[in-house]
């Protein structure tokens, strides 16, 4: 099986087929079998994620059908990077290992890591003991926090002996430790490096970060900003994070606020435009374009908190492609800098 094609809506059908069905029949109406380690994460539900794809190919065009375990091409790896390209989450998790090889934990997110440094430099001259209450405490919290983001369950997930060892990474990288004439394990991969460099230096914005990630993790899995329908392929991971990022994307799509902030702004303006770039949807396109126009969150994502009131002055109208620009990579741009980019570029 070499080329077929599907569409991110097909995929959701053929999750609702999964969620009508019931694993077992929907895997057994379709010969696959039971996942052992890539998963389709939906709204906070696991899902094979090769089987999916198979049948979601049967609501990708009229004329198609599933496709079975044998027809398509390339393993799980394969059927996970083309579901990621549509803008899925999938995750390899160690949970769903049966084989009896040894399973391994999912690679730390940015989210964890900031809260790890940010436990490590509150202790730096002196690391909590292994079996301390305060290192129980951390590995409860980025636990909470592997799970948010859909990574499932298991014994050595974030456990203790991890969470330790994650510590005398940053120690490793510690000057202040290698100063002193000590040394830290040598193991570490490249991210924590990132993470120290971005934040061992501004304890501010890391300590700010860590509390806003904590703060969401308080709001527990029940609240809607948290999901990973808020993971968007177009959309870069913040520096501080996937939870603050999904928190910025849910607050600037709620209907409601952004209702009352275009009412607001025209009642201002008399039109609706774009603040970085001037474009006007409704003089651009006509009656088609007319009260169109996208909300930016202006915030700093560090300094967001679960469950507070986003305020209006908070929002800035940006056009589609304006906005696509300010989170198209990381670190995100103020508006104040997009214009600027423009305004270089372009005298406006
Ligand atoms: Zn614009
Ligand atoms: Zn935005």
């Amino acid at each position: 099986m070499s080329k077929y094609f599907v569409t991110a809506s097909a995929v959701r059908s053929a999750i609702s087929e999964f969620d009508k069905k019931g694993r077992e029949r929907f895997l057994s109406d379709y010969g696959f079998g039971k996942a052992r380690s890539y998963f389709l994460i939906y709204r906070r539900k696991k899902y094979d994620s090769k089987a999916i794809l198979g049948v979601a190919i049967k609501y990708s065009s009229p004329n198609s059908r599933a496709l079975g375990p044998y027809e398509l091409s390339g393993g799980d790896a394969k059927a996970a990077t083309t579901l990621r390209n549509l803008g899925f989450t999938v995750n390899k998790l160690s949970g769903g290992n049966e084989g009896g090889s040894k399973a391994r934990n999912p690679a730390w997110s940015r989210d964890e890591l900031i809260l790890a440094l940010d436990f490590y430099l509150k202790h730096r001259e002196r690391t909590p003991d292994k079996r301390s209450k305060a290192i129980a405490e951390l590995s409860r919290e980025v636990n909470a926090v592997a799970r948010l983001l859909g990574h499932a369950p298991s014994a050595t997930l974030r456990n203790v002996n991890g969470v330790y060892m994650k510590l005398m990474n940053f120690r490793r990288l510690d000057p202040d430790v290698a100063e002193r004439g000590r040394k830290g394990l040598t193991r570490g991969n490249k991210d924590e490096a990132v993470v120290w460099n971005k934040f061992a230096g501004d304890q501010q914005h890391l300590r700010q970060s860590a509390d806003a990630i904590r703060a969401r993790l308080a709001e527990g899995a029940s609240d809607e900003a948290g999901g990973d329908e808020f993971d968007e392929p177009e959309v870069a991971e913040a520096e501080e994070g996937r939870l603050v990022t999904r928190l910025h994307r849910w607050r600037e799509r709620s209907r409601k606020l952004v209702a009352s902030k275009k009412a607001a702004f025209l009642k201002a303006h008399g039109r609706l435009y774009c603040e970085a770039c001037g474009f006007d949807f409704e003089q651009r396109y006509g009656e088609r374009g007319a009260g169109y126009i996208e909300c930016h969150h202006t915030r700093p994502v560090h300094t967001l908190r679960a469950g507070e009131k986003t305020k209006l002055a908070d929002l800035a109208m940006l056009c589609a492609n304006c906005h696509r620009m300010v989170h198209a990579r990381a670190p995100w741009l103020k508006v104040m800098e997009l214009r600027e980019i423009l305004y270089t570029r372009h005298g406006r």
